[in-house]
C-alpha cells in the first residue's frame, strides 16, 4: 500500500473545524472542502464564516456555518445537533480554537489566565463532549473517524512569558495521548499537531507591550510558517488510510531553533 493520496481523498467526511474565521482553521476548511469534504465551519466572527462559506461553495464545496463561541457547551452541543442536520453526523473534527495571551507571571494578567484557560482548555473540551458521539458513531460504522487537537510546540518548550497558554497546550498535547488510548480502542484516530510559529492573527491579540514587541521580532526574524502548511498537514492525517493513526506530530519552521 503507497500513501500516494487520490485526488479527493476526503469526499463523503463531514468534517467540523473550530477557529475557521481565520487563520489555521481557515486555511484548513478550504483545504478539506478542496479534498472532497463537507465542511462546518465554528467560530465567533459570523461575516468571516459567512465569507469563507461563500467561497467554498462557489468552489463547488458544501460547507455550513455556525457562529458559536466554544466556551459555551450548551451552544457547542446545539451546534453538534446543527452540523448533523445540514451535512450528517461528523467524522473529522478538527479542534482548534485557541488564543494566545502571553505576559509575564508578575503582572498578575488574570483576565488573560482565565481566557486562555476558558477557550484553550474548557472550550476544546466542550468541542470533544460535543462531537465524540458523532465520530464513534462513525467508526462503529465502519468510516474513518478523526479527532484532531491543536496543541503548540509552547507544551513542552520552556518559553519566557508563555506559561499559562503552555500550561494549557501541555494539557491537550497529554489529553491527547491519554483519549487516544481509550478511543484508539474504538478506531476512532486522534492527533495532537504541535506547531511552531505560524504567521496568523494569534499575536495580534497579545495585552502586554512587550511580549508583543518579541512575537513580532520573532515574526520577522524568520520565515514562518503558514496557515496553508497545517491545513495540508491537517489533510494529510485525515486521508491516510484507516489503520495508520499520526498520533503527535510537530511542525516548525525550518529557521524556528527552539
Ligand atoms: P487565529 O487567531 O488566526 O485563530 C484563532 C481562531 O479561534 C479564530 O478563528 C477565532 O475566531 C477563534 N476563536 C477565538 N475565540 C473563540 C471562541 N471563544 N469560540 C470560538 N472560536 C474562537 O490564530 P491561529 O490560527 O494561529 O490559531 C489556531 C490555533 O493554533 C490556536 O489553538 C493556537 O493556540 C494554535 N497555535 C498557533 C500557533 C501560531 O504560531 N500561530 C502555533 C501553535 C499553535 P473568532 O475570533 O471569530 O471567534
Amino acid at each position: 500500500m503507497t500513501y500516494l493520496l487520490t485526488e479527493r481523498p476526503l469526499d463523503g467526511r463531514v468534517a467540523v473545524v473550530t477557529g475557521a474565521s481565520s487563520g489555521m482553521g481557515e486555511a484548513t476548511a478550504r483545504r478539506l472542502s478542496a479534498l472532497g469534504a463537507s465542511v462546518a465551519v465554528i467560530a465567533r466572527r459570523e461575516e468571516k464564516l459567512a465569507s469563507l462559506v461563500a467561497d467554498i461553495t462557489s468552489a463547488d464545496g458544501k460547507a455550513v456555518h455556525i457562529p458559536v463561541d466554544v466556551t459555551d457547551r450548551i451552544a457547542v452541543r446545539t451546534a453538534a445537533e446543527q452540523v448533523a442536520d445540514a451535512l450528517g453526523p461528523a467524522d473529522l473534527v478538527f479542534n482548534n480554537a485557541g488564543v494566545q495571551l502571553i505576559s509575564a507571571i508578575d503582572e498578575l494578567k488574570v483576565d488573560d489566565w482565565q481566557r486562555q484557560i476558558d477557550l484553550n482548555v474548557t472550550g476544546v473540551m466542550n468541542v470533544i463532549a460535543a462531537f465524540l458521539p458523532h465520530l464513534t458513531a462513525a467508526a462503529e460504522r465502519g468510516d474513518t473517524a478523526d479527532l484532531i487537537n491543536t496543541s503548540s510546540i509552547a507544551a513542552t518548550r520552556i518559553l519566557e512569558k508563555f506559561s499559562i497558554y503552555s500550561g494549557t497546550k501541555a494539557y491537550i498535547s497529554h489529553l491527547t495521548r491519554l483519549i487516544r488510548v481509550e478511543l484508539g480502542r474504538k478506531n476512532v484516530r486522534v492527533s495532537a499537531i504541535e506547531p511552531g510559529m505560524v504567521d496568523t492573527e494569534l499575536p495580534d491579540h497579545v495585552t502586554d507591550p512587550d511580549a508583543s514587541a518579541l512575537m513580532a521580532g520573532l515574526l520577522h526574524d524568520i520565515t514562518c510558517l503558514r496557515s496553508t502548511d497545517i491545513a495540508e498537514t491537517v489533510a494529510f492525517i485525515a486521508a491516510l488510510p484507516r489503520h495508520v493513526n499520526i498520533s503527535e506530530l510537530t511542525i516548525l519552521p525550518t529557521a524556528q531553533p527552539v
